[in-house]
């Protein structure tokens, strides 16, 4: 099958290029949005993830457009010729930099550095591959993976899961350690971006991505979410409530603490013990969370002193199951 030139770009890794076809480089797809290729390689060089001398293939560029994450599609293993993603590669000015054979790949979206976030086609593996392809963070979730993100810089990366977790985790991929779980709880989160913020990275989620060519209702394509990209405490071991009583401010009031007065708590004369060992009256208060998390992913900021005593940050994932 001859390329079509209006519609299909070729990756050279050698100098021959045919006729009628452009150089990926030459590609103006939407910021961020996977473009179908056909590819064209070195098999000596490239036959791990390529198999072919020419076949079909999902680019997606870095914001930059310097680098692009593609992954190739291999039919020969499925005998219904199903479709199943071989492999990704970095491509960089038209030239393959590298191939990971890591399965069969689902998604890949490449940071300004030509790092990338990878989703498996099975949609529960993800996997952070560094600007020399080496697999720097592997995970394997329960829950079927949506969407997956790293920062422009190649610093943090994110991934966002469907039930029974429905969250998003963080990662930060340059000293290696995992940040936390966020809920998003939603049914499904399409896709998600880190945006720079006034305290570093902060993530958004969407239904849809704001550049997709989809057709549904522009309210889809909004921000739901805007999580700040720090450690976040476990928030399937919250408990208790968090109240502030000058919106600044939250303070912790444990389980046992709460119960005592039995739910009643804008109520004259009722005192709760904080965390900080806080007397705080509920009646006068600006805000009272029933959910701790929700004051912990809001803008407020947590009271130092309570903050030590709800310190469960999570060292490795941590993942609602059916279970
Ligand atoms: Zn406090």
């Amino acid at each position: 099958m001859r390329p079509n030139e209006l519609s299909i770009y070729l990756i050279s890794s050698d100098d021959q290029v045919f006729e009628n076809e452009r150089p990926l480089s030459e590609a103006e797809p939407p910021l961020g949005i996977t473009e179908e290729v056909w590819v064209k390689f070195d098999s000596d060089r490239h036959g791990n993830v390529i198999h072919k001398e020419r076949q079909r293939a999902k680019a997606t560029p870095s914001l930059t457009r310097q680098f692009w994450a593609v992954r190739t599609e291999h039919t020969e293993q499925t005998r219904s010729g199903e479709v199943q993603y071989a492999g990704v590669c970095l491509v960089q000015d038209d030239k393959v930099l590298w191939t990971a054979s890591i399965g069969s790949v689902g998604r890949a979206t490449p940071a300004n550095d030509g790092s990338m976030a990878v989703r498996t086609d099975d949609a529960q593996g993800f996997r952070v591959l560094s600007s020399e392809g080496e697999v720097t963070i592997s995970e394997r979730f329960e829950s079927n993976i949506g969407a997956v993100a790293i920062s422009p810089d190649g610093t943090k990366a994110a991934v966002s899961t469907a039930a029974p977790d429905k969250a998003v985790h963080l990662y930060d991929v340059r000293d290696q350690i995992y940040l936390g779980r966020v809920e998003h709880g939603t049914e499904t989160i399409g896709h998600i971006d880190f945006e720079r913020g006034d305290d570093g990275w902060v993530l958004h989620t969407y239904n849809t991505a704001p550049e997709s060519d989809l057709d549904v209702s522009p309210v889809r394509k909004e921000v739901l979410q805007q999580i700040p990209v720090r450690r976040h405490a476990n928030e399937l071991e919250l408990s208790g409530l968090a109240i502030s009583l000058n919106g600044n401010i939250w303070h912790h009031v444990p389980e046992e603490n709460v119960s005592e007065v039995k739910g009643a708590l804008r109520v004259p004369g009722v005192e709760l013990t904080s965390s900080c060992e806080k007397q705080i009256r509920p009646l006068g208060v600006q805000i009272i969370y029933q959910d701790v998390a929700a004051a912990q992913n809001s803008k407020l900021e947590n009271c130092a002193e309570c903050s030590e005593s709800l310190q469960s940050f999570p060292d490795s994932k941590i993942e609602r199951t059916r279970s």
